[in-house]
């Protein structure tokens, strides 16, 4: 009997998709691919399932099943298309894992039907836990699943708590690089490119979140995430920038000791601790180089300019369907940014009204937030 891990990658043509076939395929003994999802992106995602030869493969965009079925189908490979089909595959009884890599709030229903289905979770999709923490995280309890984390701030977390399972955590520092406007106020980014907002100093990530970094709206997901993942209050979550990004995130326990994990950027690392937890993988990854780094730095986040983080902490504190709330409006400024519809500052005007304009619903389930995301589209589109 094979003792090959078999995973499901959904969002298998993205930034965190692709990273994670880097590492299949560099570990052929260890991993075998079982399901593969694309939204798009159909020439990929063919290119993957040839190579990779899964036992069943998911076009969410309609319009690209043909193409990609005929290929597919004559390989032996099952194709389907659509959400639906999404949501259904992740319950595949042959699969260990399953990698969420998909962007934004179309994460959230196949998580849950994965997590339903008792199927360990490698978490990359941060708003899946934004917008539904609680529910997930309970979810998971009653079902016994794990759910590991591939952000790498929070696989720095998880890997500092290892061993440290009687030791409550008195408070967590998530590091943030601080994005390509660090340093820069509100009038200096009046006229911000979309070019501009996508080099992202140290890390190579899909669209979306790379302008999520840039507004730091990206460390503000991180902040409820971290709380949802390792059952934090506020005051325990801190965000301390770090511009060379080689501290990925430090625990302090109740002693006052600190640890911190340190490395070169690079997503494969937290990846491919997600997939083999508690175990490493030996890899020929560049090493660091402490003479390279003389100096590691540290700053106090800019709320002021960088709105979007307040934002979130806010959400955060009033809980209920807020950070559902602020995660639509995101998803659709981020958008109307990328369509060089709106300005870089407009995104975090954009989510403040739409916080605003969207009735508050103190507890929530998952209908509840299917409609919040809904609504709070709605009015941010309108505001656009
Ligand atoms: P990308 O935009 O690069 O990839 C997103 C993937 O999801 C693609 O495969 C895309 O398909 C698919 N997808 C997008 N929208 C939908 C949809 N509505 N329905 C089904 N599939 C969809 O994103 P990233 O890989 O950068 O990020 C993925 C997640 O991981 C995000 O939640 C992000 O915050 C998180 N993350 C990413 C990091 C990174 O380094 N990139 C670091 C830490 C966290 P297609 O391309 O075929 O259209
Ligand atoms: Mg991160």
């Amino acid at each position: 009997m094979s003792q090959k891990k078999k995973i499901a990658i959904l969002g298998s043509t993205g930034s965190i998709g692709k990273q994670t076939l880097e590492v299949v395929e560099a570990y052929p003994d260890q991993f075998e691919i079982s399901v593969l999802t694309a939204n798009n992106n159909a020439d990929l995602l063919i290119d993957q399932a040839l190579k990779f030869k899964p036992n069943a493969v998911v076009i969410t965009n309609e319009q690209h099943y043909k193409r990609v079925s005929e290929i597919l189908w004559a390989e032996g490979i099952k194709t389907f298309c659509g959400e639906k089909a999404l949501e259904e595959v992740v319950e595949m009884q042959e699969l260990d894992l399953v990698l969420t890599a998909l962007v934004g709030f179309s994460g959230l229903k196949p998580t849950v039907r994965a997590i339903n289905a008792g199927k360990t979770i490698a978490l990359a999709n941060k708003e899946t836990l934004v917008v539904a923490g609680e529910i997930i995280t309970k979810m998971a309890r009653q079902k016994g699943v794990h759910i590991y984390p591939v952000d790498s701030e929070h696989s720095a977390i998880f890997q500092c708590i290892t061993g440290e399972f009687h030791n409550p955590i008195e408070k967590i520092y998530l590091t943030a690089s601080g994005g390509p406007f660090r340093g820069k106020k509100r009038e200096d980014l009046s006229q911000i490119t979309k070019a501009q907002a996508l080099k992202h100093p140290n890390w190579e990530m899909g669209a979306k979140i790379t302008v999520d970094s840039a507004t730091l709206m990206n460390k503000g997901l991180e902040v409820i995430e971290a709380k949802w993942l390792f059952g934090l209050k506020r005051e325990q979550i801190d965000v301390i920038v770090h511009p060379q990004s080689i501290i990925h995130s430090l625990v302090q326990f109740k002693d006052g000791s600190m640890k911190a994990q340190m490395g070169l950027p690079d997503m494969k690392l937290p990846i491919q601790y997600a997939m083999t937890y508690p175990d490493r993988l030996t890899t020929d990854y560049k090493r660091f180089d402490f003479m390279n780094y003389p100096s590691l730095t540290f700053e106090k986040p800019d709320l002021d300019t960088f709105r979007n983080l307040q934002l979130a902490y806010d959400a955060m504190d009033q809980g209920g369907n807020l950070p559902c709330i602020l995660n639509a409006a995101n998803e659709i400024s981020v958008e109307a940014f990328l369509q060089d519809k709106i300005g870089f500052l407009q995104i975090a005007e954009i989510n403040e009204k739409v916080m605003g304009l969207v009735q508050k619903e103190a507890s929530v389930s998952l209908e509840s937030l299917v409609a919040t995301d809904l609504e709070a589209r709605q009015k941010a589109r309108e505001l656009i």
